[in-house]
């Protein structure tokens, strides 16, 4: 017999972000219907018993990457950004549209698994993106059964066209080949977003289509106000990383005379659908024109941390009045897509920006932005928080699992301790898509047996770009270094 509606009954929930319940919660057409107290509910509804379960909204990740995914472990640890950007780009080369889509299954997979229902992401596919491509990755999302903003990560300049004075820095014969590298025209690009957008293959209210300037120093003006045009025209979410590191805003002084922000700003970029991911270098004025336009800023803080760009001024964006999200980056660069981990330090690392517990970021506010936070950035109707009408995108915590014994502040033991080893089930848009340690939607085990084939096939078809890539990654090091002052830790 199949049932139009789910009673899951017996659970401690975490109504509307704020406090635990003893409730019931009846599931109908993907969205919880309602909270209602346990023993009562419609008779004709399918029975599900959640005691011993901590019940709280899914993760969204308001930041990742899903080629890093088949890149795991190929990020040394001794590389900041633009080292990696420029040491790392053999990772994604030479990749088929099934490389892709096995990419954004493995990385769908993982995030599940870590308690993430949601996430945007900015894929690359080089040398530029097609339709296929773009389409190969929403429909391995689709597969999965995890909600996503599907973004391509383009640009047209190389990151040696982007950075003033880098290629100068370059002695031959290097000079010649990384002066000769180049991506198509943003012209040719903006026609492929426009047409695999609107021929999109899976339904969109779980996946959907969005647009992601990787880098505004990666984009020719022209480029970012034509994403800025597309994004707006068609209501779909942009994301571009926004001072991820110092050396950006050194660099924009350089190119435009002004902060990021400011130049995106005067571009007409910034309005409401508009995130930047880390944020990290952002001036007050900079945040204060972000909150002005409604826009939004998702906080990766491992990905700062691992790549050394550096600790978010957290506090401060929030107080401008800037939306702010949670993301994890990249399976390659955090190194693990754990939303658990990236909420913590949301809360713990700005502990470590002031000894004024004022100035916190509190335990409430994390989980707001790692739920409805994110959610926002993602464009997503009622998604984020357990309340009637909302998405049936749930998490159960085994209430008996160490970090709830004894069980005295449910949400700071879940916030403050939690990194997914309680986590029994998850559920999207009322289907159950993780139980008893299972994937439910694929073989995880075929996925595994592949993602190591094609991991050997890529390295060996890379290899070649693999030595060039790490040579100039040298003098980028260098340059960077030398245009930066060393890395100042940013800590408020
Ligand atoms: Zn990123």
């Amino acid at each position: 017999m199949t049932h139009a509606q789910m009673l899951l009954e017996g659970g401690t929930v975490l109504v509307d972000n704020d406090r635990f319940a003893a409730l019931s919660l009846l599931i109908s057409d993907g969205r919880i219907k309602a909270l209602i107290p346990d023993g009562e509910g419609p008779g004709d509804a399918e029975r599900i018993d959640v005691s011993n379960r901590l019940i709280m909204p899914g993760l969204v990740n308001g930041h990742t990457h899903s080629h890093g995914a088949l890149g795991r472990g190929g990020v040394p640890d001794d590389l900041p950004l633009e080292a990696f950007l420029s040491g790392g780009a053999w990772l994604n080369g030479t990749r088929h549209l099934d490389d892709l889509h096995l990419s954004a299954q493995l990385s769908a997979v993982e995030l599940v698994r870590k308690g993430c229902t949601a996430c945007f992401d900015l894929f690359v596919e080089l040398p530029g993106p097609t339709m296929g491509g773009i389409h190969a990755v929403a429909n391995a999302y689709h597969d999965v059964g995890i909600r996503a903003v599907v973004a391509p990560m383009i640009a047209d300049r190389t990151l040696y066209q982007a950075l003033p004075g880098l290629i100068e820095a370059f002695d031959p014969p290097l000079r010649d080949a990384v002066a000769a590298l180049s991506l198509p025209a943003w012209q040719t690009i903006m026609e492929t977003c426009t047409e695999a957008f609107g021929h999109w293959p899976v339904p969109k209210d779980r996946v959907r289509p969005g647009i992601g300037p990787t880098i505004p120093l990666h984009c020719s003006d022209a480029f970012l106000q034509a994403c800025a045009a597309l994004s707006q025209r068609d209501g779909i979410p942009l994301q571009t990383h926004l001072a991820e590191t110092r050396l950006q805003q050194v660099m924009a002084a350089q190119r435009y005379g002004t902060s990021l922000t400011e130049h995106l700003d005067a571009l007409g970029v910034l309005h409401p659908q508009f995130s930047g991911a880390h944020g990290v270098w952002l001036s007050k004025p900079e945040a204060e024109l972000l909150a002005r336009h409604d826009a939004c800023i998702c906080h990766n803080p491992l990905s700062n941390l691992r790549l050394g760009s550096g600790i978010a001024p957290v506090r401060m964006l929030a107080d401008a009045g800037v939306n702010l999200g949670v993301g994890t980056d990249a399976s390659n660069t955090s190194d693990g897509q754990n939303m658990f981990e990236a909420m913590r330090l949301a809360a713990t690392l700005s502990r470590a920006q002031t000894s004024d517990p004022a100035a916190w970021i509190s335990t409430r506010s994390a989980l707001k932005m790692a739920t409805e936070g994110s959610a926002r950035i993602l464009g997503l109707d009622r998604v984020g928080k357990i309340a009637a009408g909302w998405a049936a995108d749930l998490l159960f915590l085994d209430a008996g699992y160490c970090h709830y014994t004894p069980l005295r502040n449910p949400l700071d033991q879940m916030v403050l301790a939690e990194n997914g080893a309680a986590l029994r089930e998850v559920m999207i848009a009322g289907r159950y898509v993780l139980a008893n340690d299972t994937i439910l939607t694929l073989d995880e085990g075929a996925l595994a047996a592949r993602a190591r084939d094609v991991a050997a096939r890529l390295d060996g078809a890379n290899a070649a770009t693999r030595l060039m890539n790490e040579a100039a990654a040298l003098v980028v090091q260098s340059f960077c270094r030398g245009n930066c002052d060393g890395y100042a830790t940013r800590l408020g």
